[in-house]
């Protein structure tokens, strides 16, 4: 497309999580099956600078980019839908935005002004929004706002929405997204909440363009004028959105609601090519109609917040679409595993993932979890901690090193086969301190890694202090425990392997952060494969 980038603003109203990452990135994949090219950014109005160093349990998981930035688990979602990595810049806060300001004053850069939050802080929105627009190859930056209309923390990022629109004109549309509540009393959808909603967004001077309204039932007839009449858009522009049997359906029902149509036309974007999701329905019928089914057990210590494990179990879908397999995880509590019932809990697992963490926490568990795939020939793939655990595992159980730990969990162990890594030694700050973001790593011929990646040389992201702790590699290689990827700059074992075993294979890496719909990451492809390999129940029978 010529001319100037366009920013589509999406803003959520009457509750949280409604969605508005899936929207965005839902539009964003319409808009790039035309073949405009688009990002997606996240603005979040919370002060941490950013969501590294929060609790899985407050956010979700922290997804990490491939230059290093820990950020929201909806870029996560933009990756998955776009098939484009994100960067830094597609993800702030408001303790990001006020670091900065504080920053250039301390500077002097504001020659002697009051700083204020308006115009400075809503100027650092502003310049973070077009950031990525004045890279000039987007058509599109959609930029999504954390939090709920009528919140306190979100007024400044409102008012910068308005100065922007005040000044690109046609260039920006706003979208926000609201709830329709079901009475089942009545039987009725209410409109009120929505109403009230977008006359919050007024009294900040925001006028929505299109109105996405959630609702469990479909909106019946008259209720999108009814809406448009209240809330000064046209009945076009409010869209249904109903609840998905599964996110990766949003794009297509919002094509069926026309809502790219209506924010391309709004756009004054008159022609515009046809939509093609040729792969993205492949995807989607290999996914709806598996030809088996195996169940996974994903191992860890925040399994009842489904979310910090996000990447990890979109990455699973992924493979079993790509192996025409229905995955069922069986979420393990790390803590609750031990010696006595692990092959009780374990049972009927055709496959077992152990996953990324920190701290001391249900870490015993998650060695046993590791011992029972080992000795019973369980397809096995950890990551991260998940490996670390399964390289004290093997010293501990195989190679004799009865206290053998990570000196994350035990400072003073006698055999650190986990340790810290030389440059973290005086690190100080916890924040966006860790070994962050893509590195290299070449793979050893012969190896089971070798041939999952068909490769020499992959690169894939990482999120650690800690590391294998080379003075022991022999030992471990002796022992049948192979380091089958190794990061050439700094000699650091990022794979290793059993010789001995099916499929076992740990990573120090984060191989989730990088598998999408278009390109299912290798690694969780071949884990599933090898878990239908190992008792895959077949479906065909009962079509
Ligand atoms: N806690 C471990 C480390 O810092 C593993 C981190 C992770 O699993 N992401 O090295």
């Amino acid at each position: 497309m010529t001319g100037s980038t366009k920013y589509i603003f999406v803003t959520g109203g009457v509750t949280s999580s409604l969605g508005k990452g899936i929207i965005s990135a839902s539009l964003a994949k319409l808009l790039q099956a035309r073949g405009f090219s688009v990002t997606i950014q996240k603005l979040d109005p919370y002060i941490n600078v950013d969501p590294g160093t929060l609790n899985p349990y407050e956010h979700g998981e922290c997804f990490v980019t491939e230059d290093g930035a820990e950020t929201d688990l909806d870029l996560g979602h933009y990756e998955r839908f776009l098939d484009t990595p994100t960067s830094q810049a597609n993800n702030v806060t408001t303790g990001r935005i006020y670091q900065n300001v504080i920053g250039k004053e301390r500077r002097g850069e504001y020659l002697g002004k009051t700083v204020q939050v308006i115009p400075h802080i809503t100027d650092e929105i502003k310049a973070h929004i077009q950031e990525l627009g004045r890279k000039g190859i987007y058509d599109f930056v959609i930029t999504e706002v954390g939090g709920t209309v009528g919140d306190i923390e979100s007024l400044p990022y409102l008012e910068a929405i308005r100065q922007l629109r005040w000044e690109k004109g046609k260039d920006c549309l706003v979208i926000h997204l609201t709830l329709l509540p079901y009475l089942r009393t009545t039987g009725e959808l209410k409109t009120k909440p929505t109403q009230h909603s977008v006359k919050e967004l007024l009294s900040l001077g925001v006028q929505p363009d299109v109105l996405v309204c959630r609702t469990e039932h479909p909106m019946g007839p008259g209720l999108k004028d009814k809406i448009a009449l209240f809330c000064n858009v046209d009945a076009r522009a409010v869209i249904e959105s109903r609840d998905a049997e599964t996110i990766y359906d949003v794009p297509l029902l919002m094509q069926d609601e026309a809502l790219d149509e209506v924010v391309l036309e709004k756009l004054g974007i008159t022609t515009f090519p046809a939509v093609d999701l040729e792969q993205w329905k492949d995807f989607l019928q290999r996914y709806k109609h598996p030809q088996h089914e195996v169940h996974i057990g994903l191992v860890g210590k925040y399994v009842e917040l489904k979310d910090a494990y996000k990447s990890i179990k979109e990455a699973l879908d992924h493979a079993g679409a790509e192996n025409e397999t229905k995955v069922h995880v069986r979420w393990v509590h790390s803590e609750k595993l031990k010696a006595g019932n692990v092959a009780r809990e374990l049972k009927g697992l055709s496959g077992i993932l152990v996953a990324p963490g920190f701290g001391h926490r249900g870490i015993e568990g998650k060695i046993e979890a590791i011992r029972f795939a080992r000795e019973e020939g369980i397809p096995f793939l950890g990551i991260c901690l998940g490996m670390q655990c399964a390289v004290i595992e093997f010293a501990r159980n195989v190679l004799g090193m009865e206290h053998a730990h990570s000196t994350e969990m035990d400072a003073s162990t006698e055999d650190a086969v986990i340790d810290l890594m030389a440059g973290q030694r005086d690190v100080e700050d916890k924040g966006g301190t860790m070994r962050l973001g893509a590195y290299r790593c070449t793979l050893q011929d012969g190896t089971k890694a070798k041939s999952v990646y068909r490769r020499k040389q992959i690169s894939e992201r990482h999120r650690h202090r800690y590391e294998f702790n080379n003075a022991y590699r022999k030992r471990f290689e002796k022992g049948g425990m192979v380091a089958s990827g190794i990061n050439p700059e700094g000699d650091l074992v990022e794979i290793v392997e059993l010789k001995d075993h099916p499929w076992f294979i740990g990573v120090q890496f984060h191989p989730e952060y990088r598998s999408t719909v278009a390109r299912p990451h290798p690694l969780f492809v071949h884990f599933v494969k090898a878990a239908v390999k190992q008792g895959a129940v077949s479906l065909k029978a009962e079509v």
